[in-house]
């Protein structure tokens, strides 16, 4: 366990580090770590606050409150989920924002009765309908997602303020683990569906999607929701991108692939069946 683990935004304007031993780590896959996310589940490290430190940006933290008395933090800029929970004498870090190691592997899957159609949990680590007997825990989002239009499928923010209809039969959800889109989901990896811009439309709050491209980026831009900092999607006159945590509805398309493995976080092991690539789709071998 490393002394010292660290944490950043996308934008790199909000900052903190954490003394260990922050040794409790599980992946989430109840419906509010969904939205905030974007993502299949997300994956936060945990412990007690006492070690815990902003290095810079406390100021421009956003929180939005999710159930009573939890808080869901994020950067108004870039919309990474940030760390959490820390005037209640317990911090917990969204994973995909770690800058160092922690040395800390996840333990657990919880809230596994939340988990959506398209993502299949594999491998050997222990499952929880809900959170492990003793664990600091939040109550479910319940689920009531409004019923989808015939032939579409929907999603929307964690605090309701955006929605989104897309009429299109998407085949494949691709996991992306570069570092900017684990940092932007503040995640293992990004979930996305990618649609083609005339099946796509807002059907309500287009003007609270906030959008942050990276500076040095071609085209890399995180589009969340100004209120609750969740993931949305993002358009441009080719496609649009849909973050797969955001779906209300079953979109019949499943995981295909994962790209960009090079990158993949040093706390994540791929436990599925599905093709890796090193870099994007089509450059470099795929390996199973
Ligand atoms: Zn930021
Ligand atoms: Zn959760
Ligand atoms: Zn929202």
């Amino acid at each position: 366990m490393p002394a010292m683990v660290r944490g950043s935004c996308l934008c790199d304007a909000i900052a903190w580090q954490a003394e260990g031993p922050l040794e409790l780590m599980s992946h989430c896959h109840c419906s509010m770590c969904r939205k905030s996310h974007g993502t299949a589940f997300a994956t936060y490290l945990a412990g007690k606050s006492d070690g815990f430190a902003w290095l810079r940006g406390r100021e421009h933290v956003r929180r939005y409150q999710s159930s009573p008395g939890f808080d869901r933090p994020f950067c108004p800029t870039c919309g990474s989920v940030v760390a959490g929970g820390v005037d209640n004498g317990y911090v917990f870090m969204p994973a995909g924002c770690l800058d160092d190691d922690p040395g800390a592997r996840p333990t657990a899957h919880v809230f596994v009765a939340s988990n959506p159609p398209w993502h299949a949990i594999t491998g050997e680590l222990p499952r929880f309908d809900v959170c492990p007997p003793g664990w600091p825990s939040t109550e479910i989002l319940r689920d009531d997602p409004p019923e989808a239009l015939p032939g579409c499928f929907g999603g929307r923010c964690l605090c309701n303020a955006v929605a989104y209809s897309v009429r299109a039969r998407p085949e494949a959800i691709i996991n992306c683990h570069c570092s900017r889109c684990r940092k932007a989901r503040s995640a293992a990896h990004a979930s996305n569906l990618f649609v083609p811009p005339e099946a796509f439309r807002w059907t309500r709050g287009e003007e609270f999607v906030e959008r942050y491209r990276v500076p040095d980026a071609a085209r890399f831009t995180h589009c969340f929701c100004r209120t609750c900092g969740s993931s949305l999607p993002r358009r441009t006159d080719d496609d649009v991108m849909i973050p797969a945590g955001s779906l209300d509805h079953d979109p019949g398309a499943r995981e295909r692939m994962h790209i960009h493995v090079d990158s993949m976080a040093p706390w994540y092991a791929i436990t599925d069946a599905l093709p890796q690539h090193p870099q994007g789709p089509g450059s470099g071998d795929v390996t199973v």
